[in-house]
């Protein structure tokens, strides 16, 4: 074996493997392939500081872009502040902490195995430990709705005046499913605006989006230059068969990020599970067989523990006429700080969870009722 570890897409979930492995074992030989020339700029990872253990915030501390001590929500009738931290980091700065490891860009892989990988050019690259972190692929065993936004980075002409991640303006009018702006102020002058839906169909409609935003900033008095756009189509689980996936990938590479169906049921976020999936690969040998065990594990563990947020995506898409979505995120943003930390780090109790769903029901229980089973919409959509 010429290496150590294999990671097929420098991305978020291939890139936070390498830095944990690397920290832990720093003569591990590590190469890293991907098809792009270079990192990404489209996109700003985020999360709450809640999210992540210590020893990830301290790792990624020093490449966020973007750092805040508190955060705000804002709906037609409920706003808050939450002194919870929030942070952003970018892909070229993530990359950067990748020294030692051989990271090779231009470089496609045609297919994967436990063993290695062959690229487009014929060539043959072979390691102990192959993980494939090649992005997001369709599989009959997750049934999703979408999160759609379209952002775009301003540096505007004037102070925009906005000191704080605001994670929801949901006061805007609703369409297109339930429907907020997103806005990151990286400085007093430069903000990304984020036109965001969470709507049944994946069809994203990028120049409406966008001009959406501008609308928004125009409202806001906000003029100034275009820096950049970025756009997502992310999945939010409404079903999700974990053990029947892990079936299908008993052998061959192993199966990381979103292409393993490891994200944030609600938020479609994935950074907080890739570091935990990250940790779980260092802290076993260095074989396809033992990163499989871990990964497996922690996602059949997880997928077990998120069906909760999957009842309550079902109750959000399945449950509510579109246009009333947003009262049961402004009714949830009534709950205590501590428990909406939790929420959002996929760590409620049960406590937690009788308290989301107890009081006046925001969706009529009939409807309720109708969301409870998980597994007609995987038959549904095989
Ligand atoms: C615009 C945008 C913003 C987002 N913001 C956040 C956020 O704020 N916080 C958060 O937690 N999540 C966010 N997400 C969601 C999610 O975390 C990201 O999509 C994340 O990048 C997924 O990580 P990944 O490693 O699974 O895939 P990716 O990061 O997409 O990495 C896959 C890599 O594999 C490479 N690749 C694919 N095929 C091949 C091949 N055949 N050969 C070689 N290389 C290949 C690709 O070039 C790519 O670099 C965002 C997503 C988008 C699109």
């Amino acid at each position: 074996m010429s290496h150590d570890l294999l990671i097929a897409g420098a991305g978020l979930s291939g890139a936070l493997i390498a830095l944990a492995v690397r920290d832990r074992r720093p003569d591990a030989r590590i190469v890293m392939l991907d098809a792009r020339s270079g990192p990404s700029d489209q996109h700003t990872w985020s999360c709450h500081d809640t999210d992540l253990s210590p020893e990830w915030l301290a790792r990624l501390s020093p490449i966020r872009r973007g750092e805040w001590t508190d955060q705000e929500v804002a709906f037609p009738d409920h706003s808050r502040r939450l002194t919870t931290g929030y942070g952003s980091i970018e892909a070229g700065a993530l990359i950067g902490l990748l020294q030692g490891v051989d990271l090779r860009w231009n470089t496609h892989v045609a297919t994967l195995d436990d063993t290695g990988a062959t690229l487009t050019d014929g060539s043959r690259i072979e390691a102990a430990c192959v993980i494939d972190a090649r992005g997001a692929v369709e599989t009959p065993h997750l049934t999703v709705g979408f999160q759609k936004f379209v952002g775009v980075e301003i540096e505007t002409d004037a102070p925009h005046g906005v000191e704080r991640p605001m994670i929801m303006d949901a006061t805007v009018p609703q369409m297109d499913g339930y429907r907020f702006i997103y806005l990151l102020p990286f400085s007093p002058t430069r903000i990304l605006i984020e036109d965001t839906r969470y709507s049944d169909g994946g069809d994203l409609d990028d120049g409406a989006l966008a001009q959406a935003s501008l609308d928004y900033a125009a409202r806001r008095g906000w003029t100034g230059q275009e820096m950049r756009r970025e756009r997502g189509i992310l999945p939010i689980a409404l079903a999700h068969d974990a053990i029947g996936f892990w079936r299908d990938h008993a052998q061959g590479a192993v199966p990381v990020g979103l292409g393993a169906g490891l994200f944030h049921p609600v938020t479609g976020y994935s950074l907080p599970y890739a570091a935990q999936v990250a940790d779980a690969i260092a802290a076993r040998d260095l074989t396809t067989a033992s990163a499989r065990r871990a990964v497996r594990g922690w996602a059949i563990d997880r997928a077990d523990r998120d069906r909760f947020l999957r009842l309550l995506n079902r109750m959000l898409f399945r449950g509510c006429p579109p246009d009333r979505r947003y009262r049961l995120l402004q009714r949830f943003y009534r709950l205590p700080q501590p428990l909406i930390e939790r929420f959002y780090a996929g760590r409620l109790t049960l406590a937690d969870r009788l308290r989301i769903v107890t009081g006046r029901p925001p969706i009529p229980l009939s409807q309720a009722v109708r969301c409870l089973p998980e597994r007609p919409l995987l038959q549904e959509r095989a």
